[in-house]
This record gives C-alpha cells, structure tokens and sequence, in this order.
C-alpha cells in the first residue's frame, strides 16, 4: 500500500479551483483538458532539447484543439494514419510538417500520403519499403530499430522495429530501390522510467551510421529519439529538464559535438498532465460482510476511456473532489460502470478514499490527457463516448 500523495503535488490551488468550478455545472463522466499547459510542456521540452524538431505523436490526443494550439507553436506531426493526416490537412497544416511514422501501411495509403505532398515516411519491414518505393518515388525513409522497452510502463516493444542486421539491409535496398535513406528511429517505449534505454538505442544508431557510411557510402542524416518521455502519474519520475540533460549527454558521446538533425515524438508528454477525468461513484458494495474490501464503480471505466489501466499498468493520481477529511481513510477496489468483468480499474493496487465516501460523490482522476477518450468504446452497453471539454 502506498499511501495516497496530496493533489496539490500535482496541481496548483487555482487549477483546482477552476476544475472544481467546471464541474460543477456540468454532468459526469468527462475529460477537461488545459490547453494552458499543454502550451507550457511544448515550451518545456523546446527549451530543454533545443536542437531537437519536436514531431508531436497525434495518437496521445488529436482533438482539433490540441493540434492547433501546437501548430501555432510550430510543432511538427507524427501521423499514424490518413485519416490523422486528412484531419491536419483540413487545419491547415504543411504536408512538410508531417512525418507517417506508422510501419504497418496499405499501398494506397502511401500513394494517397505521397500525393497529399508527405515525405517523410518510417519503415522496418521490405515489403513495406518495396510499397513505399512504388508509391512514395524518391521519399526519405527512416528505419526503424527494434527496442527491448525494459523500464517502461507501458511498452511498445516486440511490435515494432527490426534488428540491426535487418535494418542494415533495408536501408542499402532503400537507397538502391531510388528512395532516400535518411535516418534511423526507435521508441524506447511509453512512460519510460529508465532513462539509460535511450544510450542503448543512441549506441545502435551510432553503429549504424558508421557502418553504412563505411561499407555503403552511405550517409545517414537523422536521428528520431521517439516517444517514451513522462507525463506526472503517481509515481514519480525525473524531471523533464533531467531527461532532456541526459539524453543530450548520450547525443554527445557517441556522435560528438556535431549531432545528426534531431527529431523527438513526444504524445504523453505533451497532454497527459494537462487532463482530468471527473468521475462520480455509483455504487459502493461488498462481496460478504466478511469482505476486506469495498468495491467502489464509478461512471467511467476501461470502455470509457481508461484502457490503460490494463494489467493496472498505468497508475492515474485519483483524488476525491472533496479532500481528505478527519475521518480517516480505507483502501478499495475501483471499477467501471458496465457489463463486462474486465472492466476493473485497480484491485489489486489499493487506492485510498476517505472513509465516510459515498454514493454521488465525486472523484478527480487526473493526468489523463493522454490515451484516454480516443479509447472509448462506441456506445457499449449504451454508453454515449466520454465528453470532452478544453478550459485555457
Ligand atoms: C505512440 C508513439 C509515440 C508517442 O509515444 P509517447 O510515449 O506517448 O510519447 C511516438 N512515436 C511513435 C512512432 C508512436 O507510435
């Protein structure tokens, strides 16, 4: 049992305040997002990795709001699909800003990104690469590397990226098949707690650059460090400025003071502090009288957006609106409100409510800008996808 930390580690009083204002007049469950500090991580990271073009992965949240704010700030955009693509487009954003950063494509996706005027495309696979050089002529091609994900709380690994040995190949038929061999990518993956996994993949990458341009002539130009960086959930991990200074010592070790262009794809980073969740509980019950624990299920569960609580692999900071009082507090069991039996929040890790909560009262689940309401299910057992709101 961990002992719940106090909000205000997470959240200024005035942040409280205006959540607790917005929620009052409005009904539960829903996601409000800050866009002020989405602007001030952007600002963040831009001051803390000067070098690095920041490609803002649109997965985390693509709400229109999101996207804009970042394209005035002049962010870039890793897309994982046409439709993410279609959807910057409407908006306003260059192709030229856009990266298609997904290594599963269909032909005519590529065809379609490549008339739209993307050129920039990753890729770990040949078939892919063979695709890409029918439909997308001349495009720079980053290869992307294959990643252990130890350290992380949500990995991506197994899924994506080759072995060296494969990417060494695909980058000489790359540039063999007329397209351009550009730079190398990986992701350490999501939420990533161990920042040495980022020396691991940087080392490859330096490996790699010497070995094509010695064997091939060919010269590789960039490097894509990824997603992996952290948003604040419930425990700790370093700072920002802390993974920005480490990651630039490894830059410096391996390719000295001349870096490769620099690329960063940060998604939880960038919105999973700037959102809450307000939930109200449901129902509050025990199995038998015997029972230890109270099962609390609130108004938002796994299908209403909270999927990553999934093995409780992501732990969200959860607060109840009303404050910790005198009377002390119990641990319990959380849950969604349908169904279905694997909608469990936490049991097995014990989050800590006050001991006189109760039906109707509601909970604050915070850090939850990232990975959250693109989750939702559609209308599973009639539940109407969580709303959405943007405060500035
Ligand atoms: C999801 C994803 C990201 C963002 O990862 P975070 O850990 O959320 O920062 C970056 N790049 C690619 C290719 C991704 O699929």
């Amino acid at each position: 049992m961990e002992h719940p930390i106090s909000i205000s580690e997470y959240l200024s009083s005035e942040e409280i305040q205006r959540i607790r204002e917005f929620a009052e007049g409005n009904e539960t469950p829903f996601v409000l997002i800050s866009r002020k500090k989405i602007g001030q991580k952007y600002d963040e990271l831009k001051h803390s990795l000067p070098f690095a073009k920041i490609y803002y992965a649109m997965k985390a949240n693509p709400a229109e709001e999101v996207v804009e704010l970042l394209h005035k700030k002049g962010s870039n955009f890793d897309v994982a699909t046409i439709y993410e693509m279609e959807q910057l487009l409407r908006m306003g954003v260059s192709p030229d800003k856009m990266s298609f950063g997904n290594t599963i494509k269909k032909a005519k996706d590529i065809k379609k990104a490549y008339e739209y005027g993307v050129r920039l495309f990753v890729t770990d696979s040949h078939s892919d690469l063979r695709k890409l050089a029918a439909n997308a002529p001349g495009s720079r091609v980053f290869f992307r590397l294959l990643t252990e994900s130890n350290g992380a709380d949500w990995p991506l690994s197994r899924k994506f990226g080759a072995h060296t040995g494969q990417i060494y190949s695909l980058i000489v038929e790359a540039r063999d098949l007329g397209l351009v061999p550009y730079g190398l990518s990986f992701h350490v993956g999501s939420q990533q707690r161990d920042i040495g996994e980022w020396d691991h993949s940087i080392s490859q990458c330096k490996y790699l650059f010497d070995d094509v341009k010695r064997y091939e002539g060919i010269e590789l130009k960039m490097i894509n460090l990824g997603g992996g960086l952290p948003a604040k959930y419930l425990k700790p991990t370093r700072s920002i400025q802390q993974y920005a200074e480490i990651i630039t010592k490894y830059l410096h070790e391996y390719f000295g003071e001349e870096l490769p262009e620099i690329l960063i794809e940060p998604g939880r980073y960038m919105v999973g502090d700037a959102g809450v969740v307000v939930t109200e509980i449901v129902l509050i019950s025990k199995k038998s009288e015997s029972s230890q624990y109270e099962w609390v299920y609130l108004d938002i569960g796994k299908f209403g957006g909270l999927i990553e609580t999934l093995d409780e692999a992501i732990k969200y900071p959860i607060f109840p609106e009303k404050g910790y009082n005198g009377a002390g507090s119990k641990e319990v069991i959380l849950a969604g409100p349908t169904c279905d039996s694997m909608d469990i929040l936490y049991e097995h890790f014990k989050y800590e409510l006050p001991k006189d909560i109760k039906e109707g009262d509601r909970l604050f689940i915070l850090t939850a800008g990232a990975y959250t309401y693109t989750y939702c299910s559609v209308e599973f057992n009639g539940i109407p996808p969580v709303k959405v709101y943007f405060i500035d």
